[in-house]
């Protein structure tokens, strides 16, 4: 034991990386908010980027006529709700 604990979440070294060390660490409300914080931040990057990607295809499709920009603001709704429907469920 005596390792150091490097906590990726809250950026800290944990001077005393025994298990208990680290589970008192996990436990804490500052360690959860950051790991709450970091997932948030990972799952908007991911749903952006699905936004981006439908958006595009959308555009592409309207410029060869094969939609309306009505249906495609639906689709990207759909989306949101979605992705919404999945960060409540923790
Ligand atoms: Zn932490």
């Amino acid at each position: 034991m005596g390792a150091r604990y490097f906590c990726e979440y809250c950026g800290v070294f944990l001077r005393h990386g025994s298990s208990s060390v680290r589970k008192q660490h996990m436990a804490g409300n500052r360690h959860r908010m950051k790991v709450a914080d970091y997932y948030r931040k990972v799952l908007d990057e991911q749903l952006q980027g699905r936004v981006d990607r439908v958006v595009e295809e959308f555009e592409r499709d309207v410029a060869q006529g094969r939609a309306s920009r009505t249906h495609g603001v639906t689709v990207v709704q759909q989306l949101r709700l979605e992705s919404g429907d999945l960060s409540t469920g923790n």
